[in-house]
């Protein structure tokens, strides 16, 4: 395709062109769709514009998102707080390209997720977004470094160079001596580094992590608190969706949702929540 010709290495430019090629034989595109590659090299990681979101149960109509507009920078660090219910999960699901909003507009790296078919966005999701969950999803079963490898399965890459970034992602979170435990052999902090160090084997865009301490101890907590920070200092763009507000201190900036709207957008001095 002409858009693989080589350009000057403008790295926006080429981490959306990763984006729009499919990771195996590319299908036909039709000439209408998808957008084409950013233009603006500065774009931020995320614009979301008046996003709404409802849920349709029998004949009530849940309105979880209210018209969210928010633009995330590349290395920020964001916290987005808010009590149960207040739509943490939904806005979770759609940064995350897990699911679209129903009215408004999503921009991911400068290019609307809409025009992306499922394909293009679960190859989005594979590359661009390191999800961190609750309840950590690892794989049982299957070693520490074999789950962090996973999300390199379809990158095309050669079985000793995923085995070296996986390793080098475990030892990022201090779990370099652990790699071939199994979850069921490691602590919940434990399991937590691991789905980290998944999140971030393939240098995404950016990391998602919702409540990622909820299952955690305090002292647990505290371990995978101090990783994400040491993470934003080396320049990751994370997203941590909490309902904690000593979580959410951590961040540089705390988005407060209520009732499917934003309510506060503050950058605490200290890292300290004002509340
Ligand atoms: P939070 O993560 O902050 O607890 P959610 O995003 O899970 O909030 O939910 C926001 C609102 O949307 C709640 O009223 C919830 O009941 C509703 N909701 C969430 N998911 C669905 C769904 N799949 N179907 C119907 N309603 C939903
Ligand atoms: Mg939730």
């Amino acid at each position: 395709m002409a858009r693989s010709a080589r350009r000057p290495p403008r790295p926006a430019v080429l981490r959306a062109q990763r984006m729009l090629q499919a990771r195996k034989a590319p299908k036909p595109q039709p000439a209408s769709a998808p957008e084409r590659p950013v233009r603006e090299p500065d774009a931020p990681v995320i614009e979301l514009r008046e996003a709404r979101k409802t849920y349709q149960v029998g004949d009530i109509a849940v309105h979880a998102l209210r018209g969210v507009s928010m633009n995330v920078q590349r290395g920020e660090y964001l916290a987005i707080i808010g009590a149960s219910g207040s739509g943490k999960t939904t806005l979770m699901n759609i940064l995350g390209c897990l699911d679209h909003v129903t009215a408004g507009s999503y921009r991911l790296n400068g290019l609307d997720v809409r025009r992306f078919d499922e394909d293009t966005l679960a190859d989005v999701r594979n590359r661009e977004i390191g999800f961190v969950f609750q309840s950590f999803n690892l794989i049982p079963r299957t070693r520490a470094l074999a789950n962090v490898e996973l999300p390199l399965a379809y990158g095309g890459l050669h079985r000793e160079a995923r085995r070296q970034r996986a390793l080098a992602a475990l030892e990022q979170v201090g779990l370099g001596q652990r790699v071939d435990h199994f979850p069921n052999e490691l602590s919940g902090g434990q399991q937590q580094r691991v789905a980290i160090a998944r999140a971030l084997v393939t240098n995404p865009a950016m990391i998602l992590a919702d409540e990622p301490t909820g299952a955690l101890d305090t002292v647990s907590s505290a371990e995978v608190m101090s990783i994400f920070r040491r993470l934003s200092d080396q320049g990751r763009t994370i997203i941590l969706i909490t309902h904690e507000p000593d979580v959410a201190a951590h961040a540089r900036r705390v988005i407060r949702l209520s009732d499917g709207r934003i309510v506060a957008d503050e950058r605490p001095e200290n890292t300290e929540l004002v509340t």
